[in-house]
């Protein structure tokens, strides 16, 4: 039997987000056993005892907006370097995450089966992962990567879907293909970015009919639907459509907002990524007649997504990181609170909330007996600084389902 007590230790995060101080935990076979004043402190009853000499212990956080394989293959990139780069940079960025406190992540496109099935088997170090396999994308769309030369410039290779899909046939077709490559739930392009070559951030893209078959057989399938969306268009009618989360939201406004709560519609705001274009744009490495419109659009998000918390949408934490470098993922909790969000709801938000958005809150997600024993140390007081939560060296120690993964204090 695996067991280890933790004392002398501030848990923040127990249950519905409860913090107690200077307190023990005890964990068993990779869950959490019990926490507080009667745990034994016995310690011939544990293989190890942490004594934390005041410390703060938290969840594990979850990341629902990452692209672990982004790297290795942008643009061109792909034509020089063998597809085995992809991967090994793939497993740095899995690491580097891992390493930020994330134990557990949703990939919004391009991590494939073989790379969720090896982190499960803990060939590499990784947060536990979701899959979208491939984001579904309309001819000329956000993900459509054909260069006006006819060269299609998306990766290849066997398992790894085309993004392109029309028409309703079209649309389920590609539903179905990417949940048989193993997608957990369906990522779909419902307006343009600020990367693509071909569309705006305003376009619509999938129309009311392609979008309603895609939740309708993604729900046939068991799985949920998250939409990237700027533009207003895109955004009114995927929360017509019924999807489970919207990304960036950059158009959410009040009447939406009030659809996304009744509808129980998550909010992923991804600050992390919109703060990178926006360093993007004034750097000129944008594309010239898309820096104005991104300056813009950085201007609008922030406005919109405040309005969204100010009236009650429920938010998870994504950071679209594969975009940007990996790694800093809790950066994105420094936005929330200068949004208005307190440190501890800021935490909830990294954590339970998102665990809720990937439906894993039953295993992880907060400090309850049970539970999975994922969890991140500081000796920084995340409470009264948030920022200390970005500093990779500032999170100390990260516990996978029991296990050190992540040990900067040498303490066995
Ligand atoms: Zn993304």
């Amino acid at each position: 039997m695996n067991s280890t007590l933790i004392k002398n230790i501030t848990l923040i995060g127990v249950v519905n987000g409860e913090v107690i101080e200077n307190t023990s935990i005890a964990i068993e076979n990779g869950k959490i056993k019990e926490f507080g004043s009667d745990v034994s402190q016995n310690s011939s009853s544990y293989s190890h005892v942490i004594d934390c000499e005041d410390g703060f212990l938290m969840p594990g956080f979850v990341d629902a907006h990452v692209h672990l394989l982004a790297n290795g293959f942008r643009n061109e990139d792909y034509m020089r370097d063998p597809l085995s780069y992809y991967f090994y940079k793939g497993l740095n960025a899995a690491k580097l995450t891992l390493e930020a406190g994330i134990t557990t992540v949703r990939d919004c496109g391009l991590a494939d089966y073989g790379f969720k099935l090896a982190a499960a088997e803990k060939l590499f170090p990784s947060p536990k992962i979701q899959i979208s396999v491939m984001p579904l994308s309309i001819t000329g769309g956000h993900f459509d990567v054909t260069l006006k030369s006819g060269h299609d410039m998306i990766v290849k290779y066997p398992g790894l879907p085309h993004p392109i899909c029309n028409g309703v046939e079209g649309v389920i077709a590609k539903t179905r293909e990417v949940a048989r490559a193993g997608a957990d739930f369906i990522k779909v392009m419902a307006t343009g970015g600020t990367t693509s070559a071909n569309d705006k951030t305003d376009d619509i893209q999938f129309n009311i009919k392609e979008l309603k078959a895609i939740v309708d057989e993604a729900d046939r399938l068991d799985r949920k639907v998250a939409t990237h969306c700027h533009g207003h268009g895109g955004l009114e009618l995927s929360i017509k459509a019924g999807v489970h989360s919207i990304e960036h939201g950059t158009s959410v406004d009040k009447k939406n907002a009030k659809l996304m709560i009744d509808k129980n519609i998550f909010l992923v705001p991804t600050f992390s990524v919109m703060k990178n274009q926006e360093i993007a744009a004034k750097n000129r490495t944008l594309q010239e007649n898309k820096i104005e419109g991104t300056l813009k659009l950085v201007e609008i998000h922030k406005e919109n997504i405040e309005l969204a918390y100010n009236q009650g949408v429920t938010m998870a934490m994504g950071t679209d990181s594969g975009v940007q470098e990996h790694g800093d993922n809790l950066g994105e909790l420094d936005y929330f609170v200068k949004m208005g969000m307190s440190p501890l709801e800021a935490i909830i938000t990294g954590t339970l909330n998102s665990a809720k958005c990937l439906a894993v809150e039953d295993s992880v997600g907060s400090i309850e007996v049970g539970k999975n024993a994922d969890l991140v140390f500081t000796k920084k007081n995340p409470l009264d600084d948030i920022s200390i939560l970005k500093n990779r060296n500032n999170i100390l120690m990260v516990f996978q389902d029991g296990f050190v993964v992540k040990n900067l204090i040498g303490i066995p």
